[in-house]
């Protein structure tokens, strides 16, 4: 690809972004300054800046950038925040998310997800992202409580230990529903008096698994 094909798939990708909902000026520009490239390797290389999910390591799934997009949005990501993200994948999401938020810790199952996002923020600066392997499902308590919290997989509803380790004022973004079937995305905003829910629109994620993956 030559350099002005790729300034153009850019353009293009930012206008399909904008065009499927994505307005935020800060999500825009973090998206604007994480190229997703790094993030696909391998024989999808080539689609990275198309809006569609494509398949990254250990049978998963770089999520569709329009997707990230209103994920990241209806986070409401503010500099001072401390964030968890459940579902490394790729480590595209924590990417940006680490343009917005002042700390980064994002859980995957997978330890060589885990291995592979590590090298790519290292090599592209992103030092306030800290990349565990583990069972997500249980958060971390060490680092609890977190301002916002985003689960990149979908679980039937969302996780005792997620909505404990939220702060009150706090907001968590997540898919829930069965797997294999389409599922909502949802925002659990925690305040004084408990949990309210909103239901943002259809979508299909991988399932959040229980355990540790095989690689
Ligand atoms: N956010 C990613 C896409 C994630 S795909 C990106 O930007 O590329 C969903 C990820 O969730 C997969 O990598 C899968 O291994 C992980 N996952 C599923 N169940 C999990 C669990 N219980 N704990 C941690 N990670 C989990």
């Amino acid at each position: 690809m030559t350099e002005d094909d790729l300034a153009t798939r850019k353009m293009q990708f930012l206008y399909a972004l904008r065009s499927r909902g994505v307005t935020d000026k800060r999500v825009l520009g973090a998206m604007e300054a994480i190229d997703r490239g790094p993030f696909v390797t391998g024989l999808f290389a080539e689609r990275a800046y198309e809006d569609m999910p494509l398949p990254i390591p250990c049978g998963q799934t770089i999520s569709q950038p329009s997707v990230v997009g209103l994920m990241t949005q209806a986070l409401n990501v503010s500099p001072r925040d401390k964030v968890l993200e459940i579902g490394t994948g790729s480590g595209y999401q924590a990417a940006i998310l680490a343009k917005l938020a002042r700390r980064v810790y994002t859980i995957d199952r997978h330890r060589r997800l885990v291995h592979e996002a590590r090298a790519i923020f290292d090599a592209l600066d992103l030092h306030t992202i800290t990349a565990i392997t583990g069972d997500g499902s249980h958060g971390l308590p060490d680092q609890a409580p977190f301002d916002r919290i985003i689960v990149t997989a979908a679980a039937e509803d969302p996780p005792g230990p997620l909505l404990a380790q939220l702060k009150v004022g706090g907001i968590m973004v997540l898919p829930v529903g069965q797997s294999d079937t389409v599922q909502s995305l949802i925002r659990v905003n925690k305040t004084e008096t408990g949990l309210e829910y909103d239901e943002l629109r259809d979508v299909r994620f991988v399932p959040l698994l229980e355990g540790l993956g095989k690689e």
